[in-house]
């Protein structure tokens, strides 16, 4: 067998469509990879993947890339589940730890994402890709393009960070600044498409990012010796990375080998600059509206419509979880908090979670007991202008008061 991928399906009406081809959006809503999970479920054990290397392509039988093709990847390394005892007593949690994604190539989750689609897209004789990006996910695609030899087309909103700028230009993509949000992107992107042969590889767009961005919850899985965590706080703004992880633990249960009956409760972090699905989820609907004047310097999270609304939504739901938002003015304070108390580079999105864990520890929705995962997604070096530093200066010229020194600085 070259893969256990038995079909696709729409996540909106279930319509299914055989394997191994091109897809995109199915009535303008996302498509779920299926597979043979009895016949995964003879063949495997958590020990096949335990004695791989550690890269996310050791969950091979759980993708959707034939056995005999090569992956286009950049080594995205298994990382880190890290113990947070000091920001943990802060908040006054027992056991608070932080999944350090900002290791990945290129510096964020999206990485994960982007191994698989383009992988997949150079699989299927694709050339040409096209991205509407917050950032992150246009610095990924057009880094992994590089690695496949393949064009890259990256649309950014013009306020887009100075790093994602460079880093997907200096990659090779041609990269447009556009004045709007990515929802303005995403429409320059899907009526070129036509025009230019472009493949959009916009979030949720194409079937297998989201393939990718589910390694999260395998690893998470494999780190906690399959039991998983009561709590998982990750921030949202297209939603591939809850969803994913949701869907990793359906299979995982499906292949019956979760240790632990109840699944972890998924909360969705956004900022109250643009938090569309919490104001879906405390409406009880199952589609979000679009979040009028969406913004925030965590631009992950400045996604103010999702295609994939309703299976943030649903996956929350069932997870018992809730969709909150933290205080965007905290931002800045959560970042530097978090890494002075941590070491890690605490992304302006992760800090949103902060702020939403310490509101809901405050509620009694989250107990001091209780196992707490947060989803660090990126690295706050690709951030710099959130940052306006004005340092105390040293003239070498002049005698130093090393008294003064010894004071903690503001
Ligand atoms: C893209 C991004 C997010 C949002 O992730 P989704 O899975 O699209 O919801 C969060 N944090 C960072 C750093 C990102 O780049």
């Amino acid at each position: 067998m070259n893969t256990y991928v038995t079909h696709l399906e729409s996540a909106l009406d279930g319509t299914t469509f055989p394997a191994g081809q091109v897809y995109t959006v199915h009535q303008g809503r996302p498509l779920w990879v299926r597979y043979d999970l009895p016949a995964l479920r003879r063949a495997i054990t958590p020990d096949t993947f335990a004695v791989r290397p550690p890269t996310l392509w050791r969950y091979r039988e759980l993708l959707p890339l034939p056995f005999d093709t090569e992956p286009v990847t950049l080594g995205e390394g298994m990382t880190p589940l890290l113990p947070c005892p000091r920001l943990g007593q802060a908040l006054g949690l027992r056991r608070l730890f932080i999944k350090d994604e900002s290791q990945l190539p290129t510096g964020s989750f999206k990485s994960r994402g982007m191994t698989l689609a383009v992988s997949m897209a150079k699989h299927l004789g694709l050339r040409r890709l096209a991205i509407p990006t917050a950032g992150n996910a246009g610095g990924a695609l057009a880094a992994y393009g590089a690695r496949a030899g393949m064009e890259v087309f990256v649309f950014m909103p013009q306020d887009t960070p100075i790093i994602n700028q460079i880093e997907a230009h200096l990659a090779g993509a041609r990269v447009f600044l556009v004045n709007g949000l990515i929802t303005d992107c995403g429409r320059i992107v899907r009526e070129g498409t036509a025009k230019l042969d472009w493949f959009d590889v916009s979030t949720l767009k194409e079937p297998y990012r989201l393939e990718g961005k589910k390694t999260m919850g395998l690893e998470l899985a494999e780190q906690t010796e399959y039991r998983l965590p009561d709590v998982i706080l990750y921030p949202t703004g297209g939603g591939t990375g809850l969803i994913g992880m949701w869907k990793a633990f359906a299979e995982l249960r499906a292949l019956d080998w979760l240790r632990s009956e109840r699944l972890p409760r998924l909360i969705s972090c956004q900022s109250d600059g643009c938090a569309p699905i919490m104001r879906a989820f405390d409406k009880g609907e199952r589609f979000a509206e679009m979040f009028p004047d969406a913004h925030t310097i965590a631009s992950g999270l400045r996604v103010p419509a999702a295609v994939g609304d309703f299976m943030m939504l649903d996956a929350i739901r069932a997870s018992n979880g809730c969709a909150i938002a933290g205080k965007e003015g905290r931002i800045l304070e959560w970042v530097r908090r978090g890494m002075s108390l941590e070491g890690i580079s605490i992304c302006p999105e992760t800090a949103v979670c902060l702020d939403c864990l310490e509101s809901l520890i405050a509620a009694g929705k989250v107990d001091a007991n209780e196992e707490v995962v947060v989803f660090n997604t990126g690295a706050v070096q690709k951030y710099p202008e959130i940052v306006a530093l004005d340092l105390p200066r040293i003239d070498k010229e002049k005698p130093i008061d090393y008294e003064r020194l010894g004071e903690p600085t503001a």
